[in-house]
Formats: C-alpha cells, sequence, structure tokens
C-alpha cells in the first residue's frame, strides 16, 4: 500500500506528527468529527490510507470553524474554490510557504527580468506566490498582472524593451500573451522561461514560444489555493509530470484519484487526504531525477476549466434551474484550440407557462459566479442565457449531459 505513496515510509512517518495535529483539529469541527470517530494514532503510511478523504466542501466547513492565524506573520484570505456565490476562504501566511518550494526548485536567478502575469487582487493567490518566490530568487520583478485586450501590442514592446527573461501566468493568460505577440511580430529573443501554474500545459503554447521566443523552456509548478505549490518540474520533465516537494505528501488511490496530505508544522489549511479533484499516478520522470514523480492526468468532478479557473457545472445548473419558467438547463463551454471563447447557459422551457428573464437571469449568474465574471471581465459578452425548445442531445446515446463542449469560435 505504501507505494502509492510520494514518500518511502522511512522518510515519511517520523513526520506524520503534523497529520497528527491536522487530523486533531479536524476532529474539533462539530460538523467533522463522527467521521474520525474511529481514527487516532496515525504513525503509518498505512494507517493514514485509510482516513476518509477531504473534499473541498469539507476543507471550507472546517475552515470556518478553524478560522487559522499564522503564528510568525500576516494572515491573508485567498479565494478557495466555491465558483459560485461569494468566494469561499483560504488561508496562507506572508511568504505562502515560497521558501520550502524555493529549496527544491530555482528557475529563476539575480540575473533574471520576470515578468510577473498572474492577476493580482480578486483574492487570487497566484501572483503573490510568485512574487514570493521571485524576492527569494533576488532577480527584477515587473509586477504587470492582468491587461486587457487592447493594451497587449504597447505591454509587448515595452517587455521587448526591456529584454525580459521570464514571465509567468496561468498557460490561458500566456496563450493570449504570445499568440498577440506572434499574430502582431513581436519578437521576445532574451525571454528563457515560461513559468505556470493553475491548469494544465497547452501544447499550443511550444507552437507560439517557437516563434516569438524560441529559447524560452517551460517551468510548471503544480498545486491548489488549499494545498499551495505541492510539485514542480523543469524543461525536462514532460508537462504532466511533477516532483512533489518533500513537505507535501501525494497519495494516489485505488481509483486513481490525488489526495494530498500536509508535512509543513506551519500550514494553515488543514490538508489532510485533501482530494482537488485530479486524477494522477505516482510514476518514473523521464529527466531521470530519482523518486516518484506525480503524473496529472485530468479532473474527474463537475470542475471544469474556463480560462485558468474552476467552473463547478452542477452548481450553475442547479442555480438556473431554480428559475421559474426553466423545466431544465445545460452549460455549453464552447473551445477554440483548448482555450474557451465562450460559455452559454441553455434553458429549457416549457410545461410550467411561465417564461424565463434569460437577461435578468445572465446578469444575476454572471455577477455570482466568481469565475465567469473573473475569466470573462474583458468580455462579459462571452457568458450568455439562451431560452431553448431542447436541449442539445448525444444522437447516439440519446443522453443530454448537463456540460456540452464544443469546439469552435
Ligand atoms: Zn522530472
Amino acid at each position: 500500500m505504501t507505494a502509492s505513496f510520494s514518500l518511502p515510509p522511512e522518510a515519511a512517518e517520523p513526520r506524520l506528527h503534523v497529520a497528527r495535529r491536522t487530523l486533531e483539529r479536524l476532529r474539533s469541527v462539530p460538523d467533522l468529527a463522527p467521521r474520525y470517530a474511529s481514527h487516532v494514532n496515525v504513525h503509518t503510511l498505512d494507517r493514514l490510507a485509510t482516513l476518509p478523504p477531504l473534499a473541498k466542501d469539507d476543507l471550507n466547513t472546517a475552515l470556518a470553524h478553524l478560522e487559522p492565524a499564522a503564528d510568525q506573520a500576516a494572515t491573508w484570505l485567498f479565494q478557495s474554490g466555491g465558483s459560485t456565490g461569494a468566494p469561499q476562504v483560504g488561508y496562507a501566511p506572508t511568504g505562502f510557504y515560497m521558501a520550502g518550494v524555493h529549496a527544491h526548485w530555482q528557475p529563476l536567478d539575480r540575473t533574471d527580468v520576470f515578468v510577473n502575469a498572474w492577476g493580482a487582487g480578486r483574492m487570487w493567490g497566484a501572483h503573490f506566490l510568485a512574487a514570493a518566490l521571485a524576492d527569494l530568487s533576488g532577480c527584477r520583478i515587473i509586477a504587470l498582472g492582468s491587461v486587457a485586450a487592447e493594451e497587449y501590442g504597447d505591454w509587448l514592446a515595452f517587455l521587448a524593451t526591456r529584454r525580459v527573461t521570464a514571465i509567468g501566468g496561468t498557460p490561458s493568460v500566456l496563450r493570449l500573451w504570445f499568440a498577440h505577440a506572434r499574430a502582431a511580430g513581436i519578437r521576445l529573443p532574451s525571454l528563457r522561461k515560461v513559468l505556470w501554474l493553475g491548469e494544465a500545459w497547452q501544447p499550443q503554447l511550444d507552437e507560439d514560444l517557437a516563434v516569438v521566443a524560441p529559447e524560452a523552456r517551460r517551468w510548471g509548478m503544480f498545486g491548489s489555493t488549499e494545498t499551495w505549490v505541492v510539485a514542480t518540474n523543469t524543461p525536462d520533465c514532460p508537462a504532466d509530470t511533477f516532483h512533489p516537494l518533500p513537505d507535501q505528501l501525494v497519495h494516489a488511490d485505488a481509483g486513481g484519484l490525488l489526495d494530498f496530505t500536509t508535512l509543513n508544522p506551519e500550514m494553515l489549511n488543514p490538508v489532510l487526504r485533501y482530494r482537488t479533484g485530479d486524477a494522477g499516478e505516482l510514476t518514473d520522470c523521464p529527466c531521470g531525477r530519482p523518486g516518484p514523480a506525480m503524473r496529472v492526468l485530468g479532473r474527474r468532478d463537475n470542475v471544469v476549466q474556463v480560462r485558468g479557473l474552476g467552473l463547478d457545472v452542477a452548481e450553475l445548473i442547479a442555480r438556473a434551474e431554480r428559475e421559474p419558467g426553466v423545466a431544465r438547463a445545460q452549460v455549453v463551454l464552447t473551445e477554440q484550440r483548448g482555450r474557451a471563447t465562450g460559455v452559454e447557459v441553455l434553458l429549457l422551457t416549457g410545461g410550467t407557462g411561465a417564461t424565463p428573464d434569460a437577461e435578468r437571469l445572465r446578469k444575476e449568474l454572471f455577477s455570482a459566479t466568481f469565475t465567469l465574471s473573473t475569466a470573462f471581465q474583458h468580455d462579459p459578452e462571452s457568458f450568455r442565457v439562451r431560452p431553448v425548445e431542447e436541449l442539445i442531445s448525444n444522437g447516439r446515446t440519446g443522453k443530454t449531459a448537463g456540460l456540452v463542449l464544443r469546439e469552435g469560435a
């Protein structure tokens, strides 16, 4: 059983006191205590593997009760899952645990000019953790954040003049940068490093980089706002394979789902067999670095990626179906070469006599759904709500799925 963990028992078990303390914290949460009633004395990996896994909702329940605070720093509140309504909150101390990441992974050095293109604000964590890493690297930092569509040209010219050597962002955002550069004929010959986090690498990036910045190589981080950075990779690793950090215990269960347990005593979120919804396996990495690497095989839940953010499809449908006059709702996600170009909610009417007010519902869903209002902040017209006579069905199986993926403009 222990072969399914990223650390061998002799390395992990002396540090399981952190997991036992997390377990005690979770047992102090009234709503979660019953499920842990029979679980004590977690001194081995085999015992750890018998603990019930923690889902995002469980973690939110725990955090609402625990309200953790850092001992030695300010406590930052970040957006943590919960794709509709008010942001769910995750916690981290200043520094965002990046000293531990930097000790094992140094994509940047003092000579770099690093563009931090992760969006800042709206309780996003990525911009700040990347800033903490860059700070530890001692490089030059250009804190750019997100820009509007019409601003890319001017900023790209500025970045070329500054001879930037590194840029970081979610792959969806990076694709916008490099697609704009390619279309405008702008080249970034000094760019050597592309840091990424937040969603899977996109092969189209390789094609654009080959033209815009042929010397650039990708450096990936894997993590979430709940776990923070779990694993990293280098240009020598496949894009879907990451090396777990020693403070992060990664487990692949028999069903092929990954879960994460923190071994860092300073971690504020109670991360104990926490499932991000990612499927994966522990494997060897072709880069040759010893020890199990984590191969991520995509998500297995109701959450789809829209421009680097998780959209909970079931939640969106449930909200639309509460509207008078809506018999059933369906979400259509349109992608063009891997990037979301639009989200449409189809409302099946009929039967009830009432006619849904699609425009009012559109406004309500847009403003109440963090992922939509953030992903489409520069093109809100890409989110639509439309009454229809029938939903889109699979002609072969006759099934009408809640989510339909379409390729197109
Ligand atoms: Zn590797």
